[in-house]
């Protein structure tokens, strides 16, 4: 399979590039970027034979196969929707969209054109989630009461740009991370959130946009799910806890791009450390992509999956502005 990557961005050079080289027979063809000079050297600092500044060269290359979505936020639907038109299969960043209707439009387009289409929302791809997840569906702690998702990080200097400071790009703290906790609570808990109260914040480094928010979910089966994010949060560190009639699950660490971190399972019989797989996040987002082209089960996170983390995060922004209770508009995906 070759590649064009839409986007010289920090993720594919720090992560998504190598994940994709590491799958069998995969090649990086294209860089597209804003200007000719970045796309140049970025595609000289990565190897990559062709840069441009037009999608249509890339799209117009019948030996790309799929396109990997990057850009900023504003950039996603456009650039999705051309390489759906070209009949390209699309693996795209979360959001996926600068709103969830047209992140379905995406989705709808690239079934009725018949490509494969996925959302890069990397936690579940992690041993670590998907062992808390094998914990609870095994029955060990019981029904499930609550959830707690503590993912407040300091953002890194290099990633200050128009996350915190641009909202026509899509900065902002919840499309940012809320997105990302909506995906873990629908992936663990295997439901979706029904109303949320949220409250937002710029707490010193948003300028124009909310870098800090904590929200508030109901799920159907009762549970109630407790969510945190902030760019300003040097030293609080990241985690999630389950908790359930029968038993706890702590888990520290595992918020992250990195397959690290620790999972302890508390019952009445004492506690137990819950040990996970460390394959690498990226590659396995790419490996199952890859996969459900070859006709091989469904995306990690499919769209439909990036819709409604979408959903979930304009309800958090919804009601942190407006200070009442929002449910996720699910009757757009009807
Ligand atoms: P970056 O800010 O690194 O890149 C976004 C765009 O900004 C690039 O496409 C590029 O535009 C431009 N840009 C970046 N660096 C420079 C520079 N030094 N000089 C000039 N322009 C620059 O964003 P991220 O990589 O952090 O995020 C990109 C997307 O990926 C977002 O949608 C984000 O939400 C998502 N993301 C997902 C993660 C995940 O784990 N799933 C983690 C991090 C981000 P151009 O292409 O025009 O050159």
């Amino acid at each position: 399979m070759n590649w064009a990557l839409f986007g010289a961005s920090t993720i594919a050079s720090q992560h998504m590039i190598n994940a994709i080289r590491a799958q069998s027979g995969a090649e990086i063809r294209w860089i597209v970027s804003g200007t000719s000079e970045r796309a140049a050297s970025y595609a000289q600092t990565h190897r990559i034979p062709f840069s441009a500044t037009d999608l249509a060269d890339p799209l117009s290359d019948n030996a790309v196969g799929a396109v990997y979505v990057s850009s900023t936020n504003e950039k996603h639907f456009d650039q999705a929707m051309a390489a759906i038109s070209a009949g390209k299969h699309v693996l795209c960043e979360k959001p996926l969209a600068m709103d969830a209707g047209d992140a379905l439009e995406m989705v709808r387009s690239a079934d009725a054109a018949g490509v494969t289409f996925g959302t890069n929302h990397h936690l579940r791809c992690s041993g670590s989630h998907q062992a808390i997840r094998d914990v609870i569906n095994s029955g060990k702690i019981g029904r499930v009461l609550s959830l707690r998702i503590f993912h407040a990080v300091q953002l890194p200097d290099n990633l200050r740009g128009w996350r915190i400071n641009d909202p026509k790009a899509g900065g902002g703290v919840i499309p940012d991370i809320t997105v990302h906790d909506a995906d873990v609570t629908r992936f663990l808990l295997g439901e979706d959130p029904q109303t949320v109260v949220a409250q937002a914040a710029a707490s010193g480094m948003g300028e124009g946009v909310e870098d800090s928010a904590m929200s508030v979910w109901s799920m159907p089966s009762g549970a109630m799910v407790f969510s945190h994010e902030s760019f300003t949060h040097p030293f609080a560190g990241s985690g999630l806890e389950v908790h359930g009639s029968e038993g706890s699950i702590f888990a520290k660490g595992i918020m992250t791009q990195q397959p690290v971190g620790a999972i302890e399972l508390v019952t009445a019989t004492g506690r137990e450390d819950v040990p996970f797989e460390l394959h690498n996040l990226y590659e396995f987002s790419v490996g199952r992509f890859c996969d459900a082209i070859a006709g091989m089960g469904e995306p990690a996170a499919t769209g439909l999956d990036g819709v409604k983390s979408l959903l979930v995060a304009e309800a958090v922004s919804k009601a942190a502005q407006s200070g009442t209770r929002q449910a996720p508009y699910y009757g757009l995906i009807a």
